[in-house]
């Protein structure tokens, strides 16, 4: 299965990829994070996106496509894809779908989280990963069972983006209001859309993404 998690910033695509992720051994795309570990690596890509993701603004079409097909490149040809924040633009949906033709793969399924944009700010702002393994908590309502101490891998320093303040947050939510949620109709038409509530809790969204993967 190849699907897409769809939802502005702090919807919880990526608390929800993680689960699929242990689940079902499927693969995460974060073009985010292929794009924050080429700033830590100061490559060429790196060092052009900096200054646009700290503004909370889109990196360029071209270069989060290219980062998709190579990793796609890099992935058994057998393991579903999870595409987290990606596409962003109409410009990026129509590169899927390219992308995904070129190697044989069929976009499954589109998941929306939909949420109440008040509430996202406290989740961005609450936000931080383990600095060793990446699991990702929230101060309030997903901390680490023992304080100071990750669940998965037992480390003890964590870490958060420099982009997730609440002024940046504003211009990533009006960049998704913007040129995100128009490409959702593309998709509606082909009817591989589905609604979730990311308002619930995170198990009750992750049994929700369960049933519409299953029917
Ligand atoms: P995204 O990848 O869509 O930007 P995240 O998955 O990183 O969002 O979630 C943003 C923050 O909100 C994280 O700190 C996460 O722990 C928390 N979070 C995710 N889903 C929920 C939920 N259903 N209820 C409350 N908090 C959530
Ligand atoms: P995210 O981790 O998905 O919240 O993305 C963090 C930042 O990386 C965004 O605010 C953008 O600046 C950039 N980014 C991530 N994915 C994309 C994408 N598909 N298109 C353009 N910019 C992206």
């Amino acid at each position: 299965m190849n699907i897409i998690l769809l939802g502005p910033p702090g919807a919880g695509k990526g608390t929800q990829a993680q689960r699929l992720v242990d689940k079902h051994g499927m693969r995460q795309l974060s073009t985010g994070d292929m794009l924050r570990a080429a700033v830590k690596a100061q490559t060429p890509v790196g060092l052009e996106a900096k200054a646009v993701m700290d503004r909370g603004e889109l990196v360029s079409d071209e270069i989060v496509s290219a980062l998709i097909g190579d990793e796609l490149d890099a992935m058994g040809d057998q393991v579903g894809a999870i595409f987290d924040g990606y596409p962003r633009t109409a410009a990026q949906a129509a590169s899927l779908d390219d992308i995904l033709a070129a190697r044989g793969r069929t976009l499954d399924r589109v998941i929306e989280l939909e949420v109440d944009e008040d509430a996202l700010v406290e989740r961005i702002t609450g936000r931080f990963t383990c600095a060793n393994c990446g699991k990702g908590y929230h101060e309030t309502f997903d901390p680490p069972k023992v304080a100071g101490t990750c669940d998965k891998c037992g480390g003890h320093e964590f870490k958060r983006r420099p982009d997730d303040n609440e002024e940046t947050v504003r211009t990533r939510m009006a960049e998704y209001r913007a040129k995100t949620a128009p490409i959702l109709p593309l998709y509606d038409a082909r009817g591989i859309v589905s609604r979730i509530d990311g308002m619930a809790d995170m198990d009750h969204v992750a049994a929700a993404i369960e049933s519409a993967l299953a029917g």
